[in-house]
């Protein structure tokens, strides 16, 4: 009985509890509504690079096809994958997260997320969980950290320890605009640290965020998490890539 009361308080307070997670449309019972459920369904059944994850569009199954980016320089984790392309109702749905203060959103964003991880059976292997760091500065200017919110959500949904201090963003990342890939990965390399590598030794991590577009920050992660002693890196995104190949 209290646990209703406390629920009904909740959903006064959140009405989005209501709501489609992606579309904000009336959603009664269910997590999504019919045409978000719908267009995520179409998602899974697409055909993404073994690798990375990148939706590459044609239907058929999940058979090995590796991604012309991952073909031509090879990745520093062994295998990322997101719930669906970074488009449409899912971009919005981010952009509330990140962008709008939607906190609330966390919880079923990382639920799908856990599903896309039990689809993927590397994932089932992990021993931790590590959010995507934001500098401290930017964290209380949002006044949260999406990654943060996403990994701990999930962390009760898998079972699986969060260690939401073994990586720190160690100073703002300098505009990366105009910039060489080679500088913007020298960029991105001296803003992060390994705060506690003797957390992340010998443990296959997961790293989460809430979007995947060109891997640059989680191949830099990745990278470093390797050097602490890692044995595997994963990650697990909300939004991924999409990216055409011809056939
Ligand atoms: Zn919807
Ligand atoms: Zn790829």
């Amino acid at each position: 009985m209290w646990r209703d009361l406390l629920q009904a308080v909740i959903e006064l307070i959140y009405p989005s509890r209501l709501q489609c997670p992606l579309c904000g449309a009336h959603r009664p019972d269910e997590l999504l509504c019919p045409d978000c459920r719908q267009l995520l369904a179409g998602y899974a059944g697409e055909q993404v690079c073994s690798i990375c994850g990148s939706f590459i569009g044609a239907e058929g199954g999940r058979g090995k096809l590796i991604c012309p980016a991952c073909l031509a320089e090879a990745r520093p984790f062994d295998l990322a994958r997101a719930v669906a392309p970074y488009e449409g109702p899912v971009r919005e749905a981010v952009h509330r997260f990140k962008y709008r203060g939607m906190q609330p959103l966390a919880r079923p964003l990382a639920k799908l997320m856990a599903d896309a991880a039990l689809r993927e059976t590397a994932f089932a292997l992990a021993d931790a969980l590590v959010p995507v760091p934001l500098h401290p500065r930017r964290e209380r200017e949002r006044g949260y950290n999406q990654s943060v919110l996403l990994a701990c959500a999930l962390g009760e949904s898998l079972q699986v320890p969060v260690l939401d201090r073994a990586l720190v963003k160690i100073r703002q990342t300098p505009s990366q605009t105009g910039l060489s890939g080679q500088k913007r990965r020298q960029n991105l390399q001296q803003s992060f640290a390994v705060a506690a590598p003797d957390l992340v030794k010998g443990k296959i991590i997961i790293i989460v965020d809430d979007v995947f577009t060109t891997g640059s920050t989680v191949s830099i992660l990745s990278h470093l998490l390797r050097q602490a002693g890692a044995t595997s890196v994963l990650v697990l995104t909300f939004a991924g890539t999409r990216q055409s190949v011809k056939k």
